[in-house]
């Protein structure tokens, strides 16, 4: 059977933020481009961003700058993270804002007309620019809109308007592809009708977002099954920090049919407060040591800190995401939790009800719709949902370039710019900085290759034949019972707080669900069969799990997305870790192994106190401090 072939320069796979800021700037350097995306485009995982994005433009608060940003990031990923990433993206972040609003991005704005900055957890100061409560919408149509201008420049150049820049959309891509040790293209599938088709191309962007799907809570759409992080691993890519997963705190929780779906942290930097069955605000008894100086003590504080924010500390509802979820588990085991196992998020009490329907429609609607609960006169219940993954493809800062190469890799599939916990708005900055970067990266790659990498028969061959099999199987494993005990499993066993036992019965439970998945049958032929597309997102699932699991077995310590009951403490020597997960090229066995991570660059380590960084760094490091400082 004949496959569909195209060759570009550059393949980005992924229409979010991250994939068509990368696609736009390999354009803009002259590459041919494509995007792949199994969703229709426009409808990418990013539209569901609702806070905003997080760049120090100090519009609202002039004290804010790339500094104090960088700090922020640092804390909130409890320095765990790859701290030139944190520090490209605190750089950048209001450049690429603005680059938004200058192709067209309408911005709230503040009453001097700049660009509005609001509140979010673990931010010192109002920091993400915003649309309402539905910024990644605007930011996805800014994207789009300029990918169409990009594209009417080539129909007046070239002729054609798809010349150097083309959507593949409702296309998924399986395997990608090598010649030696480089990328040669990648092999996927139309969702519609099931035929192949084969990219050849030396650059692959991987923009494929996150993985949620593997868990049953879940804030995530149905497009985040770790493609891209399997993809990566299978191609000889390394994964970094997969055992930090970020469990939003405040997830809908009634009814059971909406269970998991987003409540926007807006909500408590717009002055909403997290209160138990005994109607009292919690977050006060859950301030860690580390933030004890940076938080409010007393309700009165932390309520002023809204108008006054230079002679008050924030209030603790604003702590970083981790603290706050794991707080709120707390509350619900100790029995003080909400009639359908929450706790209670109020705003009705705080704000007039018309200032509520103006800065948080999307909330409002979405209660009134799915719960029958008006959020201008009663709480919601809310609880912790699977949101994010820190952990991602192992790339270099500077250019996006993943190990493999001609692999590049941005936004939520890359790891190490968030470390241990990412701040809220910090994704979609990260997505337009990173994209950037790996699109120019990508770019410059090609400029410099003597040659260009061949896609061979036998692998397009070897990756038809994997596509295929669900499909020849009759009578086998129903690919959605493999993929709900995947869900059960990890939710229960690699969850928000998790114990080296269940963290062991999960890797034998996922290790039996691999070979279950290596018999699942889809019936049905090829034209849209979503049972046969799930079986094929399994691999990638199951992949993404084990390395989860694998990590967090390993790691003997508790930090930001990963709290061991058995080791309920932060240890220094684990901070200069790095867990790195590589695979074999059939994804049959999966190997985790510890690295000692560069220390930080003498400058950006005396932005920070020696007392806070005693908090977090060993000895040695310390010393290092203390000899620059002299
Ligand atoms: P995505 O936007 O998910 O795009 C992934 C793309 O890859 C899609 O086009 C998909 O179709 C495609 N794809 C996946 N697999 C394949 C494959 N095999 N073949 C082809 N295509 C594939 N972050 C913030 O900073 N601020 C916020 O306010 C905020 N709010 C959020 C609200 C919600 C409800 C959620 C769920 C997340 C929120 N986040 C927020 C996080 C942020 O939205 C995501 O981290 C970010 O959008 C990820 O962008 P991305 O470009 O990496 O991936």
């Amino acid at each position: 059977m004949e496959i569909e072939r195209h060759e570009y320069d550059v393949v980005v796979i992924g229409a979010g933020g991250a994939g068509l800021r990368a696609a736009i700037e390999a354009r803009q350097q002259g590459k041919r481009t494509a995007i792949v995306c199994k969703s229709l485009f426009g409808k990418a995982h990013t539209v569901m961003a609702e806070g905003g994005a997080a760049a120090a433009m100090g519009n609202v608060n002039p004290d804010d700058n790339w500094m104090v940003h960088f700090r922020d990031t640092m804390r909130g990923g409890k320095f765990l993270n790859n701290w030139r990433m944190a520090e490209l993206h605190a750089k950048e972040a209001p450049d690429r804002v603005w680059e938004l609003e200058a192709w067209g991005a309408l911005f709230d704005r503040t009453k001097d007309g700049k660009i509005s900055q609001r509140n979010f957890g673990g931010h010192e100061y109002p920091r993400l620019a915003h649309v309402g409560d539905r910024t990644g919408l605007e930011l996805i149509r800014t994207l789009q809109q300029r990918v169409v201008a990009l594209q009417q420049e080539d129909e007046k150049l070239h002729g054609d308007p798809e010349a150097y820049i083309k959507v593949f959309a409702e296309c998924t891509v399986t395997r990608l592809l090598k010649d030696g040790e480089a990328v040669s293209g990648a092999f996927g599938y139309w969702r519609e009708t099931g035929k192949f088709i084969v990219f050849d191309a030396p650059a692959v962007v991987l923009a494929t977002g996150g993985i949620g799907k593997s868990y049953v809570v879940t804030s995530n759409s149905w497009e985040y099954t770790g493609d891209g992080h399997a993809l990566a691993l299978l191609a000889g890519a390394k994964l970094i920090n997969m055992e930090f997963i970020q469990f939003h705190p405040t997830g809908m929780v009634w009814p059971p049919s909406v269970r998991g779906i987003l409540v926007t942290e807006s909500v408590r930097g717009d002055g909403g407060v997290l209160r138990n069955s005994e109607g009292r605000r919690f977050m006060f008894d859950y301030v860690p040591d580390v933030f004890k100086d940076k938080y409010a003590t007393t309700e009165e504080e932390g309520d002023r800190w809204y108008t006054d924010q230079a002679n008050n500390r924030r209030p603790p509802e604003l702590l970083p995401r981790d603290e706050v979820a794991r707080a709120i588990n707390a509350e619900v085991k100790a029995g003080r939790g909400s009639p359908q196992g929450g706790v209670f998020l109020d705003v009705s009490t705080r704000l007039p009800a018309d200032e509520i329907t103006k800065r948080l429609p999307s909330m409002h609607h979405q209660f009134k719709e799915l719960a029958d609960v008006d959020i201008t006169k009663e709480p919601m219940q809310v609880g912790p949902t699977c949101h994010y993954i820190m952990g991602g493809v192992e790339v270099d800062a500077d250019t996006g370039a993943a190990s493999v190469p001609g692999l590049f890799a941005a936004g939520e599939v890359s790891g190490g710019m968030h470390g241990s916990n990412r701040l809220g708005g910090n994704s979609l900055s990260d997505l337009l900085v990173f994209g950037r970067r790996a699109g120019a990266g990508a770019a410059e790659y090609v400029n410099g290759l003597a040659r260009r990498p061949a896609v061979s028969e036998t692998a397009v061959q070897d990756a038809r034949a994997e596509a295929l099999a669900p499909l020849e199987r009759s009578g086998g494993e129903n690919p959605y019972e493999v993929h709900h005990e995947l869900q059960r499993t990890m939710n229960e066993l690699v969850g928000i707080i998790r114990k080296a036992e269940e963290v062991s019965e999960a890797l034998d439970a996922v290790e039996k669900l691999k070979e279950r998945s290596n018999h699942t049958a889809s019936p049905g032929g090829r034209i849209y069969n979503p049972g046969w597309h799930l079986a094929l997102d399994l691999r990638n699932m199951l992949l993404v799990s084990e390395c989860v699991a694998r990590a967090a077995l390993l790691r003997e310590e508790s930090r930001g997305g990963h709290t061991r009951d058995d080791y309920p403490k932060m240890s220094p020597e684990w901070r200069r870790k790095l867990l790195v997960c590589s695979a074999t090229p059939d994804g049959a066995t999966v190997d985790v192994e510890e690295r000692i991570q560069p220390s930080m660059r003498a400058d950006l380590l005396v932005l920070f106190d020696r007392e806070e960084l005693s908090k977090y760094l060993t000895g040695d490091e310390l010393a290092k401090y203390d000899a620059v400082k002299e």
